[in-house]
């Protein structure tokens, strides 16, 4: 058995959360005999396998064309789909950022395949792989396997342990780029995001829902009504959940509600139609704990829940709730941790 790991890389790097998608190769493959590939196309490919083996690729693939040397979905779905046509593996594994999802449902259409996503869990029944994933809004788990001779699966970001060393020097095989490509976009320069921690890949949440705007704080004199609450909402994101977050090394989250009203920007959202999560730690504050909600963060390792109304669903949900106002309760949560910190 064959198993081809996407190595996804941004500015001449390993993307980290790539040695996940060899970690869950490396449980299938311990549950069959299996190889492990890793794929890495463009700059520095070279170095990145053999960063790869250390996470588990026991074999590599690897094209430095220049028509390669940045993402682009075209050259690098043509290629990914002439290896998987050439090789036949039993699967292509990759997480499912923004561009592992489009690279491998592309490819999976190229070569007629079924796709696997935002699988949580992976195992082999018959020698079929069996996916692990969730449907209506984290409702129901789902089992699911494709019928094609490989299966291409995206894994959700956090879902899987990082892949352990292999013991074995690398093979390395070199690929040529797929010519009929479309030329590939020139990228002019990378600007990192403003944020200082990426949602996705935050091992602690600190997350802020409409209860925001509940903020003490007085608003300014020229602000009233609905702006005023706006202001508020948006203090206590910067005064009293930024702090937290950055005390714990954490991201800072958010309800819909608190991104329609404008209290944060989208890229905070968690939730159905924002960014699925599986942090250790979530700590929800003023957060109901809507269907929608608990769909991008019911798989949080721990839940901490901080709400005024002891009936607020989230609580269902949650390992340590905290019935109180939050704007009293993340203060004192602060302080008591920077006093462990201290001593
Ligand atoms: P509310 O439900 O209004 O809850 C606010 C909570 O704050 C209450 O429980 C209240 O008791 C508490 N509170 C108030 N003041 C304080 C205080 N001072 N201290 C402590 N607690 C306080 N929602 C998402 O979050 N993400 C999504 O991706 C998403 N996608 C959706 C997609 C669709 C198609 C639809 C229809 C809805 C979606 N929603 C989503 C919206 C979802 O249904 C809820 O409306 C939303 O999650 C509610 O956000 P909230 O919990 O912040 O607000």
């Amino acid at each position: 058995m064959k198993l081809f790991v996407w190595i996804e890389t941004y500015n001449g790097g390993a993307v980290p959360s790539s040695w996940e998608a060899l970690g869950a190769a490396q449980e299938l493959a311990s549950a069959g005999k299996a190889e492990v590939t890793a794929l890495v196309f463009g700059a520095r490919a070279r170095e990145i396998a053999q960063e790869a083996r250390g996470y588990g690729a026991q074999r590599a693939i690897i094209c430095e064309d220049d028509s390669l040397q940045q993402y682009s979905l075209e050259s690098y779905a043509a290629l990914l789909s002439r290896l998987v046509t050439e090789q036949r593996p039993q699967a292509v594994l990759a997480v499912a950022t923004t561009r592992g999802r489009e690279l491998l449902a592309s490819s999976a259409v190229d070569c007629a395949c079924g796709i696997l996503s935002e699988s949580l869990a992976l195992r082999l029944e018959g020698g079929r792989i069996v996916a692990t994933r969730q449907a209506y809004a984290g409702k129901v788990l789902q089992d699911i396997s494709a019928l094609s001779m490989t299966s291409f699966i995206t894994i959700r970001s956090r879902a899987f342990p990082a892949g352990t060393a292999s013991t074995a020097a690398l093979a390395v095989d070199l690929a040529l780029p797929a010519r009929d490509a479309a030329p590939p976009p020139r990228v002019l320069e990378f600007r990192p995001a403003e944020s200082q921690v990426s949602l996705s890949d935050a091992a602690i949440i600190v997350s802020g829902g409409r209860g925001m705007a509940n903020n003490p704080a007085p608003a300014p004199s020229d602000l009233s009504g609905e702006d005023a609450a706006i202001w508020k909402a948006q203090q206590g994101f910067q005064q009293t959940l930024a702090p937290l977050a950055q005390l714990l090394g954490a991201a800072l989250g958010a309800s819909r509600a608190a991104v329609d009203a404008g209290y944060i920007d989208y890229e905070h959202q968690v939730g159905q139609t924002g960014k699925a999560v599986s942090p250790d730690l979530y700590i929800a504050c003023g957060i109901s704990g809507a269907i929608q909600h608990q769909a991008g963060m019911r798989n949080s390792k721990v839940i901490v829940a901080i709400n005024k109304d002891a009936a607020a669903p989230i609580f269902q949900l949650a390992r340590y709730g905290i019935v109180g106002d939050l704007y009293e309760v993340v203060p004192a949560l602060r302080a008591a941790l920077e006093q462990q910190l201290q001593g």
